[in-house]
């Protein structure tokens, strides 16, 4: 009944003589195509792979009328109205140059609509714009100010799931980016496990689980950050690094993204730069009076070798970056040789390495430059570290970094590198090493009474400090506690804990005596600068820091029970790599 009235509805009729036309023009296709030599496809109902369409930005599909739907290693197949068409095939070309192997296939108009249809899946408008991400300045500042803490992340991502579609992966997306930032997080982590997408935030120099995002946005979440980052889209089995920048309004934010393939799915880390965060100084990196005296003096000297050392993470670069900032005045002129530039500062002349310009060919380009000052971003080669040393002993103060655990150990890293011990005396000025540790929340910072053990500990340490501090009795030690405006996790901003080693006559007989660590530490103990540990104890005893901070970046010498002391002569300090594990396991 209800059918036979339906055929004098007017609607239905448009639709039935749609219908017709469609269907005429898919029939006319299917003949046509084979004739002039192509493949015929019905992309209705087929599933469009989005990485596949994702090759051809949307406006150049629509102007050509193509489109690519199906993608296999290299192996794109595409779908053309009129495939003959010049401009079509000059395009198809074009892909092939890019090593895409083409299978061209013929298709109709309705087939292409749909495709299209596919494109809100993976991009906006506002995401081709590649390179630059216009997240909404409203959007990103309301959702900023929603985050206070971690929580309140996945909190706000519960309120975003109710909304469907596209936008739901745009907000999901400036959420991540929005609560970094509101965070105050260096990078971000985007990890598949089996249980599902793991958020992470690295803030305070600490990964931090923030969220688990839903399975199913992950692959469109990843898809429109390659896009972002100008990275392949299916290249799926190889790690890809790439970059983008957004603007917040105030400011533009740099994103550094890296992809690296995994045993469920890829995963990405995308470090923040916040140019607003480049002015380095020597007083925002906290050196300790006595290093900081050193380092003053050190600065002035017109020629040798400054060595920072740590692990990655420690702050090696960014105390560097706070040196060249102390050197760099009209009339000097400085290089660096980095691996990448991290910031950019004003009036120094800054390189990056690249496939033909290593540290090594980079280095020796740059001193035909006549610099005054050149920082060399690691050493990590004999080749370099020659090179560095011959500088340095040619009238240029030269920085850079050793990967090493310890300032004392720059020094048999040096011979293990191929240097002899002979020139070390005349062209090293000082070696250095550092951590960083976090701040406590002076807001919300819990004050305790020092244990027993704990007690021990310090006043052990303080007894080998060439500056003791008067140790009081009780000792009141602060742990975290967790308020607003540490995000709940009880610690704010970092500072570096340090030590450093002068060469002088005691220190250069001991490098050519014998460079083992504990030789070296006994000869520049005259010099007077505190150990990292003696340095962080210290901070510890201010209450800069905590206790359990300090043990998660460095080596204490604990009191093992049964084991006796390390004699001071022999104390070892030896740091531990920084690891991300959940210190708070571990309790003292
Ligand atoms: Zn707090």
């Amino acid at each position: 009944m209800m059918k036979y009235m339906l055929k004098f509805d007017d609607n239905y009729s448009n639709t039935r003589i749609t219908d017709l036309y469609v269907q005429e023009e898919e029939r006319l296709v299917q003949t046509n195509a084979p004739r002039i030599g192509f493949e015929y496809i019905n992309l209705r109902g087929y599933t469009i792979n989005p990485e596949a369409l994702g090759v051809i930005p949307e406006a150049k599909a629509q102007a050509l009328n193509i489109t690519a739907f199906e993608l296999n290693q290299n192996k794109l197949s595409v779908a053309a109205k009129q495939p003959n068409n010049p401009l079509v095939q000059a395009y198809f070309q074009e892909l092939q140059k890019q090593r895409y192997e083409l299978t061209v296939y013929m298709c109709s108009t309705a087939s292409l609509q749909y495709a299209w249809s596919r494109y809100s899946d993976i991009t906006d408008s506002a995401a081709e714009k590649k390179g630059v991400f216009e997240i909404s300045v409203e959007d990103i500042g309301r959702l900023m100010n929603e985050v206070k803490q971690k929580e309140d992340v996945p909190r706000t991502l519960r309120s975003i799931s109710t909304i469907n579609n596209t936008r739901r992966i745009s907000e999901t997306l400036e959420l991540i980016f929005a609560g970094a930032l509101a965070l105050g997080a260096s990078d971000i982590h985007i990890e598949p496990e089996e249980s599902g997408i793991r958020l992470r935030y690295r803030f305070d120099g600490v990964l931090h689980d923030v969220a688990d995002l839903e399975s199913y946005i992950y692959g469109r979440l990843m898809s429109r950050l390659k896009l972002l980052s100008g990275m392949v889209l299916n290249a799926k089995a190889e790690a890809q690094d790439g970059r983008f920048t957004f603007d917040i309004g105030t400011r533009e934010v740099e994103v550094r993204s890296s992809v690296i393939p995994g045993a469920i799915a890829e995963s990405i880390v995308m470090r923040l730069l916040d140019p607003s965060l480049s002015t380095f100084s020597m007083d925002r990196i906290h050196l300790n009076p006595y290093i900081q005296e050193v380092m003053r003096r050190e600065l002035k000297k017109p020629n040798g070798l400054i060595i920072t050392t740590g692990p990655t993470g420690s702050g090696k670069t960014t105390a560097l970056y706070a040196f060249l900032q102390e050197v760099h005045s009209e009339g000097v002129k400085i290089i660096t040789i980095e691996n990448p530039v991290e910031y950019k500062i004003d009036g120094i002349v800054q390189t990056q390495i690249g496939d033909d310009y290593t540290f090594a060919t980079g280095l020796r380009a740059i001193l035909r430059q006549d610099p005054d000052i050149i920082m060399i971003g690691e050493i990590r080669d004999r080749e370099v570290a020659e090179t560095a040393i011959h500088a340095a002993q040619t009238g240029h103060l030269v920085f850079s970094t050793l990967h090493t655990n310890s300032a004392v150990a720059g020094f048999a890293r040096l011979i293990d590198l191929g240097i002899d011990p002979r020139v070390m005396g005349t062209s090293i000025n000082i070696i250095i090493g550092q951590r960083l540790v976090r701040l406590l929340c002076q807001d919300c910072k819990v004050a305790y009474e020092a244990t027993p053990e704990e007690k021990r500990l310090i006043e052990y340490v303080m007894a080998g400090h060439p500056h003791p501090i008067q140790i009081p009795n009780p000792i009141t030690l602060y742990r975290n506690g967790g308020c607003e405006k540490c995000g709940g996790t009880g610690y704010r901003g970092r500072a570096g804990i340090f030590e450093g080693v002068l060469m002088d006559d005691a220190v250069e007989e001991a490098v050519l005596r014998d460079p083992r660590e504990h030789i070296i530490s006994e000869a520049a103990k005259q010099q007077g600068i505190p150990t990292m540990v003696e340095d962080g104890i210290e901070k510890v005893l201010t209450g800069l820091t905590s206790l359990r901070e300090l043990e998660r970046v460095i080596e204490l010498p604990y009191l093992i029970a049964g084991k006796p002391l390390p004699t001071p002569q022999t104390q070892s300090a030896a740091p531990k790599e920084a690891t991300d594990v959940d210190f708070f396991t571990h309790v003292v």
